[in-house]
């Protein structure tokens, strides 16, 4: 039976999720496949077109002819208006990468390309947690801080495609340099690596070294999670309230 459905691709760092979902918003058909996103830039995208196509085979196999519209979201920065990606943070060799001209040449079909957390916000409005609200934000907390904006229920891009880039709104103007340009973005307090640094600067630690076991997960990586707990237990680095060389002593007697 030929249904209206449209396909979308989510573009993570280590992995790909790829679905065909119903004009309605139920998901008809998923598949998964690597990123290999340490690949060259064009390698990155002929995977990417690689599985787009294999889920348009399989839809169609199945019956549901094509799809009404293509859409794929990536991690980072972009101009949407012309599908080119400034910088992706799992993608090194995404710099300025054409990546929907690209993906339309591999294709044969018009894409669109956007932000990952722009399409997330727009999920949410749709069929999530923002269903019947004209005004949303959405935050995306992770290894950076990502968001989504919608307005009067249309998501907004902003004049260079990057107005919910929320992680990269100055808190503090003498702030630590961000990848960004800017100095003292949220991302640099409110991330998983944000915080981390922030975490190395006040122990002293020189990148590298190991951070105090009660910050660390089982395989020796920094753990938000860990630093919430310390600083419920009242410690007071954790809390923000203490820095320098009782907290160096700390980092001392745990490595
Ligand atoms: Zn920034």
């Amino acid at each position: 039976m030929t249904r209206a459905w449209a396909a979308g691709l989510d573009m993570g760092g280590t992995n790909i999720r790829c679905a065909a979902v119903s004009v309605a918003g139920d998901v008809i058909l998923m598949e998964h496949g690597p990123s290999l996103a340490s690949r060259k830039a064009a390698a990155v995208a002929e995977n990417i077109a690689a599985q787009l196509s294999h889920l348009l085979d399989t839809a169609r196999r199945r019956g549901f002819g094509s799809p009404r519209a293509i859409g794929v979201a990536v991690p980072g920065p972009l101009n949407v208006h012309t599908g080119t990606v400034m910088q992706a943070p799992h993608v090194a060799a995404w710099r300025g990468y054409p990546l929907r001209r690209r993906l339309e040449a591999l294709i044969g079909r018009q894409v669109v390309v956007d932000n990952d957390a722009n399409a997330w916000a727009l999920g949410e409005y749709w069929r999530g947690a923002a269903r019947g609200r004209h005004d949303v934000v959405l935050l995306t907390l992770g290894t950076g801080v990502g968001g989504g904006l919608i307005v009067g229920g249309r998501l907004v891009h902003g004049r260079s495609g990057m107005a919910g880039e929320l992680g990269h709104v100055t808190v503090n103007p003498d702030g630590p340099p961000c990848d960004c340009g800017s100095h003292g973005c949220l991302e640099s307090y409110a991330s998983a690596s944000g915080l981390r640094g922030l975490v190395q600067q006040r122990l002293g630690l020189p990148p590298g070294e190991p951070l105090p076991v009660e910050i660390v997960d089982s395989e020796g990586n920094f753990s938000v999670r860990g630093l919430s707990a310390q600083a419920r237990r009242g410690d007071r680095l954790a809390r923000g309230e203490q820095r320098a060389s009782h907290a160096g002593g700390r980092a001392e007697s745990s490595s």
